[in-house]
């Protein structure tokens, strides 16, 4: 899309306004937004925060995480749970060390192939990092564009996944990717609230699908009662 659509504009617009300060912003360094990335997996922003700082500041680069003892990588991660993360980030800072010489790979493909990395975190690193067109599709931005666009497939299925994904895709500004990014999953966490979303201030409701129909808390629908990435 060379214009960028409607929405595309508020949030962005939105997000200059109310994002909030988080260190792992400041960077376009691949290592801290994997980083990052990888403790917000099953993490809040405020819990993580602590731990993105310590692991940092102990470990400031992909080789020194690699080199370091397993057993105080794990220590340092002790209270964030979900400790195949920690295994995951240390084998992964290996393979970067051992294959690409601990230059983190740029290519979203080389990236996939990281243990520990999905689509979405594929997404977040390239879009972050090298700025390339790659949209992230969290539980943030499903619950956004369901709303927004009233998508009813289940966000939980095959077909939902490459729905949401595609209209991810096709609404980024291919010229901005880091910052359309950013705003989306900003706009979902902060304004587009799961419960009770504060619908009368939203710079979005006079496009809203959901906020026209009253039908905000039936959307995004699942398929199972499965737990979705929501940061
Ligand atoms: S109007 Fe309400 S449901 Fe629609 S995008 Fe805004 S906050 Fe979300």
């Amino acid at each position: 899309m060379s214009l960028l659509h409607p929405f595309s504009k508020k949030i962005i617009a939105w997000y200059q306004q109310n994002k909030r300060e988080l260190p792992w912003r400041n960077t376009k360094d691949p290592y801290l937004i994997w980083l990052s990335e990888i403790i917000l997996q099953q993490t809040r922003v405020e819990q993580g925060m602590a731990y993105y700082l310590k692991f940092a500041k102990e470990f400031p680069s992909v080789k020194e995480l690699a080199k370091a003892e397993n057993e105080k990588v794990m220590k340092l991660w002790q209270g964030l749970g979900y400790y195949s993360r920690a295994r995951n980030l240390h084998t992964t800072a290996k393979t970067i060390t051992d294959n690409y010489k601990g230059k983190f790979p740029e290519q979203h493909e080389d990236i996939l192939l990281l243990k520990g990395v999905g689509e979405y975190t594929a997404a977040a690193i390239v879009s972050f990092a090298f700025n390339k067109p790659h949209a992230v599709v969290d539980g943030n931005v499903y619950r956004l564009l369901s709303r927004v666009f009233g998508i009813e497939t289940p966000i939980d299925t095959t077909l939902g996944k490459k729905e949401f994904n595609a209209l991810a895709n096709e609404l980024l500004d291919k010229k901005n990717p880091a910052l359309h990014n950013q705003a989306i999953m900003e706009f979902g966490a902060i304004q587009c609230k799961p419960v009770s979303p504060d619908c009368s201030v939203c710079p979005l409701n006079t496009m809203c699908f959901a906020y026209s129909k009253k039908s905000v808390s039936k959307l995004p629908v699942k398929a199972k009662k499965t737990k979705v990435r929501n940061r």
